[in-house]
């Protein structure tokens, strides 16, 4: 009885000495081998790896004292990636869960993408676009090209090199490459999208085929031209003959110049321009078969005196407030000369339709910018 009464109280004894070697040294072990500091960045979340870079860094007391977890820090502090140089950007930097992230993060701190840009980048581009990235030179104003209207990734060294040649601020960039303006005129082969009829885009890029010509031509009222027999698409002459009668109730004279041309007339008249003027001055004020407006049979010269001098008149200041009323538009305004690749002309206006020539007056924008945003 005696004996069992003895190895009862050792059994308790030791059982009491287990309870503290497993559970208590371990808690004494660790407080002796750490620091106040190591155990704050633990409590935050960090590794052991990183809790020594961040000492050595001498960041420590700041992320204690602010009680910041950075899982950017602590991803690359674990990986053999980790730069030291980039410690300050990793903290600034927004963890996001992809696949080599920290190897993609530094090529881009490499290139020279502030942490700010890199948050950017990742909050709108897709990974495929952050690989195409990572592969190039640095994009100056990334980050602020990606929002502006029309922008689109594939056009990025196009917005690059345009930008710098122009000197162009980022949203004239993106706009101005989106009409391809970075491309000289003529050297494109686009065709003319015919689908919707009363809005062909044709332009210095834009083209249309020798044989196309408008299968519902008319012809206008000689009271309105002089006499002389021209020929226009049936519905614009309708929207024209209700604008004509608007203009000379208020006692305006309306003189139809041009209208519809084919695309031999066209080649005549702008060979004839380029033997006198030379090409480079033919193209400022006359369009290259195929490319000219007059061929849709959508288009009007509009004049009661010479060109020049039709900016002048009652008529003209008329008509650029009143003509979209009708449908019309005018195509090549003055302060639209570097999208149009037109000098101003006072005279020239093109039918789109009620709808859409409000929209282009009202948005003072060109047909260029409409056909962007809304056709193309
Ligand atoms: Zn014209």
């Amino acid at each position: 009885m005696k004996k069992k009464k003895l190895n009862f109280k050792k059994v308790f004894i030791t059982l009491v000495l287990m309870i503290i070697v497993f559970f208590v040294s371990p808690k004494i072990v660790y407080y002796l081998t750490t620091t106040e500091t190591q155990r704050s960045l633990y409590q935050l979340s960090y590794q052991k790896a990183c809790t020594e870079e961040i000492i050595s860094n001498k960041r420590d007391q700041y992320l204690i004292e602010k009680q910041i977890y950075s899982p950017t820090i602590n991803e690359a502090c674990n990986q053999k990636e980790y730069k030291d140089k980039f410690f300050d950007n990793y903290l600034e930097i927004t963890y996001v869960n992809n696949e080599n992230f920290i190897l993609k993060i530094n090529k881009l701190l490499e290139l020279n993408y502030s942490a700010k840009e890199i948050n950017q980048i990742y909050q709108t581009l897709s990974d495929e676009q952050i690989d195409e990235i990572t592969n190039k030179d640095k994009i100056d104003n990334l980050t602020t090209l990606i929002f502006q209207k029309f922008f689109n990734f594939n056009n990025l060294e196009r917005y690059s090199n345009y930008q710098k040649e122009e000197k162009l601020n980022d949203q004239e960039t993106v706009l101005y490459v989106e009409l391809d303006l970075d491309i000289p005129f003529y050297t494109t082969d686009y065709k003319s999208n015919l689908k919707d009829e009363y809005l062909i885009l044709t332009n210095k890029y834009y083209a249309l085929s020798k044989d196309y010509e408008p299968n519902d031509l008319v012809k206008i009222n000689t009271a309105y031209t002089n006499g002389k027999t021209r020929t226009i698409r049936k519905k614009v002459n309708e929207a024209f003959e209700k604008m004509a009668k608007a203009m000379t109730s208020q006692g305006m004279m309306v003189n139809v110049v041009s209208a519809y041309r084919s695309y031999a007339t066209q080649n005549q008249l702008y060979n004839n321009y380029a033997n006198r003027d030379g090409i480079k001055k033919a193209d400022t004020y006359s369009a290259r078969p195929g490319h000219s407006e007059h061929q849709t049979g959508l288009a009007l010269d509009l004049n009661s005196l010479s060109n020049s001098a039709f900016v002048y008149t009652k008529e003209y200041k008329w008509l650029k407030d009143n003509a979209h009323k009708y449908g019309f538009i005018l195509r090549y305004p003055s302060d639209k000369v570097h999208i149009t690749g037109y000098m101003f002309e006072s005279w020239h206006y093109r039918y789109v339709g009620i709808e859409v020539a409000t929209y282009i007056y009202e948005n003072k924008i060109t047909f260029e910018e409409y056909y962007l945003e809304f056709i193309k």
